[in-house]
């Protein structure tokens, strides 16, 4: 055993403070100071208590393909189906998800049954984390509608005031653009972001499939780039209005997949238009190919129609709301979190049962279960040159981070002496293959079952306390 495995054997149990743990010779990444290299990093009672960085001869052999540290990951979006629809996640489970893929804060979106359009339903979140034993963050995003219904606001000060961190109807988009220049004028004078699902649903009313080769080839009905791209261009014109009286107006795009809504994007944020983006990890890493059976990365051999296949075609756990894109969409959403344009990677974790997946390609439910999978699809794409570590990294922590602002509790992590321990720490030269039983999300409807992801975590360490242990 080695010295790492038998320090991480003897580090406790999950939700017990950290008392002392000692990693030594790993490649540290610190986002918040842009520091990263060979160090050693000491927790005593749940605090990092001493930050070592190496060099010369002490740093000999160590690099950043092998033990990697770094803050521990924010994930800005994920649906853990509680109230409502245990069956597919709770939120024991997917707290459990979490900290098995290196996050130790998350962002719950409100499309709960109830949604979490009243402070009650926070309440029954915060008491099922609590009672989780799980020291993993759960934040909650409340709705933008009563009832999510897209009609009338929901009461965006009572939610605030309970601890909401921002508003999003996300499953849907903010179809009334009056309703969203109300939702956005008034969060922004409570000081909290709108997460829009951007989706021009008049263009994807029946949709299946990225419209392209693939969905002809295939008979699905194409879901156009356009319905993202104009849902962008109206909220940013949106936003360009509002912020005119409401300097505080904030607007997060949440899961942008396609070029031209990047590219609009990167536009505003050169105006000085007061927006962020996030895009997922398998709108980085797949494409609409895997839809036809394909399963090679977005950076690897394109498809060609009569390509031999390697799984079956119409494979629901590829249908995701937006689609799958295009190898340039793909390489575009790269593109943006390498030059900032996007500002941060989030899951979008869409646990469902079988039941809900296990039907015709159209009638299944959109959604991968995607958050224990995440870091492994981002290596895969750092390890292909097609993305660099630092970036992916960033994106995973301190982009996430001032996207909500900054806020206590979510002062950007670090790994920093006299800072609650908060860290992940991952063998990048170790691979785990993704198995139902390997899963700890309930969700098993991932597109990636059976494949081997580069990046296995060891240890997830959330607020002091153990949140993950591989042994
Ligand atoms: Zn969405």
């Amino acid at each position: 055993m080695s010295a790492l495995a038998a320090e991480v054997a003897r580090v406790g149990e999950v939700g017990e403070v950290v008392v002392d743990l000692e990693i030594s010779r790993a490649w540290l990444v610190d986002p918040s100071s842009g520091r990263e290299g060979p160090g050693e990093l000491v927790v005593t009672d749940g605090v990092i208590d001493a930050v070592n960085w190496l060099s010369g001869d002490e740093a000999d052999g160590v690099d950043d393909r092998g033990i990697i540290v770094a803050p521990g990951f924010v994930d800005l979006h994920a649906h853990f189906r509680e109230p409502g629809d245990e069956d597919a996640e709770t939120i024991a489970s997917g707290l459990a998800a979490a900290a098995h893929g290196g996050f130790t804060t998350v962002c719950l979106m409100p499309n709960t049954t109830p949604a979490l359009g009243e402070p009650s339903v926070l309440g029954r979140v915060r008491a099922a984390a609590a009672a989780s034993g799980s020291p993993v963050e759960v934040m909650a995003y409340g709705a933008v509608s009563a009832g999510r219904a897209g009609e009338t606001l929901a009461a965006l000060g009572e939610l605030a005031d309970a601890g909401v961190v921002g508003f999003s109807d996300d499953g849907l988009p903010v179809r009334s653009a009056t309703l969203l220049r109300s939702a956005l004028a008034y969060a922004g004078m409570l000081g909290l972001p709108v997460v829009d699902h951007p989706e021009d649903a008049s263009q994807t009313d029946g949709a299946e499939a990225n419209e392209g080769l693939v969905a002809t080839v295939l008979g699905l009905r194409g879901w156009p780039s356009s319905a993202e791209a104009s849902a962008v261009a109206r909220d940013l014109a949106i936003l360009a209005d509002v912020r005119a009286d409401v300097p505080g107006a904030r607007l997060h795009l949440t899961h942008l997949s396609t070029a031209p809504a990047l590219e609009l994007v990167r536009a505003a944020k050169a105006a000085g238009l007061p927006v962020t983006c996030d895009v997922t990890p398998h709108h980085l890493a797949l494409t609409d190919a895997w839809l036809a059976g394909w399963r090679r990365f977005a950076w690897d051999e394109p498809w060609r129609p009569g390509a031999t296949v390697e799984a079956s075609l119409y494979e629901t756990s590829v249908r995701v709301n937006p689609p799958l894109r295009s190898v340039a969409d793909a390489a575009a959403c790269r593109a943006a979190l390498e030059d900032g344009t996007a500002d941060a990677i989030a899951t979008d974790h869409a646990p469902h049962t079988s039941v809900a997946k296990d039907v015709e390609f159209g009638l299944a439910s959109n959604g991968i279960s995607g958050i224990e999978t995440a870091l492994g699809l981002l290596l895969a794409a750092v390890d292909a040159g097609e993305l660099s570590l630092g970036r992916a990294l960033a994106a995973l922590t301190i982009g996430p981070s001032r996207v909500l602002g900054f806020r206590p509790p979510t002062v950007p992590r670090g790994l920093v002496e006299g800072a609650p321990a908060d860290l992940v720490v991952f063998d990048r030269s170790d691979s785990w293959t993704v198995t139902a039983e390997s899963l700890a999300s309930k969700g098993k409807n991932s597109p990636l079952v059976g494949r081997a992801l580069p990046g296995r975590v060891l240890l997830t360490v959330a607020g002091g306390r153990l949140a993950y242990n591989a042994s």
